[in-house]
């Protein structure tokens, strides 16, 4: 008797180990995204719920991982979670996604799964500018480059940590024309390339550029390359930046509103002319702007 309850009680144990039950029962759930085709250097929204034929144990919380960034699941209200993620520009046909699931009783389970992921268009483009942006720089500009490289990973890296800023759709900075697209190649009078990890909006100098969405003011400045800036930090890893700025008209730590004017479109930095560089990421992956605008809306904050 003693034997078959010292059995039993093994088998119990052996039953909450996250590795057995990984092994033998992989948690019983439903993973839909949107887009349906993910493209490379794009937002994708991530929705996780129970399985309805085979609920198993309750969940309570999702962790996951994809593309070395955390994913920052909640609630959606309807019994399941959802999460916003980025696929790098240069991903493969498909992408591994780390969940864990946290179940009420404090036992968590790990799944792995792959997202399929499209090829971007890219093209490449041939470009003129100020030979002093393609020239070696100098050791006290090496300096100063990688001191503003720096500071954006110290924001993007904090931007982890803001709670959501935003409920309502993403929108344009700027209602113009469309100059250049995300994920270009470009070459600098004929020797650097370099890819275009952001969207060029037209304008002239002084033209209004607008939040597009709700955030926290996360870095103010003018840099080397990117001239005038703003970053925009919108929570749970999401950034939008706008670079180019001639005048900035908010300062680090205030809370802008979707539309609300930041700045002015310049032609300060590496340009060939005035323009509006509009840049978006997840965590360190950059992502199309563009994809933004397409978000399902999320609950409020
Ligand atoms: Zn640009």
């Amino acid at each position: 008797m003693k034997t078959a309850i010292a059995v039993l009680l093994l088998a119990l144990l052996h039953g909450s180990s996250p590795y057995w039950r990984h092994e033998a029962m992989p948690p019983a759930i439903e993973l839909t995204w949107t887009p349906p085709q993910p493209i490379q250097g794009s937002i994708v929204h991530l929705t996780v719920r129970p399985d309805t034929l085979d609920p198993g144990p309750d969940v309570v919380a999702i962790k996951g991982v994809m593309a070395r960034q955390a994913l920052h699941f909640e609630p959606d209200g309807n019994g399941g979670f959802r999460a916003l993620a980025g696929i790098p520009v240069n991903a493969n046909d498909s992408i591994r996604l780390e969940l864990t699931f946290v179940n009420r009783t404090g036992s968590s389970e790990r799944s792995v799964r792959y997202l399929p992921v499209e090829r971007g268009e890219f093209t490449t483009i041939q470009l003129s500018v100020d030979p002093r942006f393609v020239d070696p720089p100098d050791s006290a500009l090496r300096v100063r480059i990688a001191a503003e490289r720096d500071s954006v990973r110290r924001v993007t890296r904090l931007s982890h940590a803001t709670p959501r800023m935003w409920s309502e759709s993403f929108t344009l900075p700027r209602d113009s024309r469309l100059t250049s697209p995300f994920g270009q190649r470009r070459e600098f009078n004929g020797e650097v390339r370099s890819l275009h990890l952001g969207t060029d909006l037209a304008g002239q100098v002084g033209a209004p550029v607008a939040a597009t969405n709700r955030a926290v003011v996360a870095l103010v400045g003018d840099f080397y390359y990117a001239g005038g800036l703003v970053y925009l930090d919108h929570g749970q890893g999401l950034m939008t930046a706008y670079l180019h700025l001639s005048d900035t008209f908010v300062a680090v730590g205030d809370t802008v509103e979707r539309g609300e004017i930041i700045g002015s479109v310049g032609a300060s930095g590496r340009v060939t002319g005035p323009h509006l560089h509009w840049t978006a990421r997840y965590g360190d992956v950059p992502v199309s702007p563009l994809s933004l605008l397409d978000l399902e809306t999320f609950s409020p904050y």
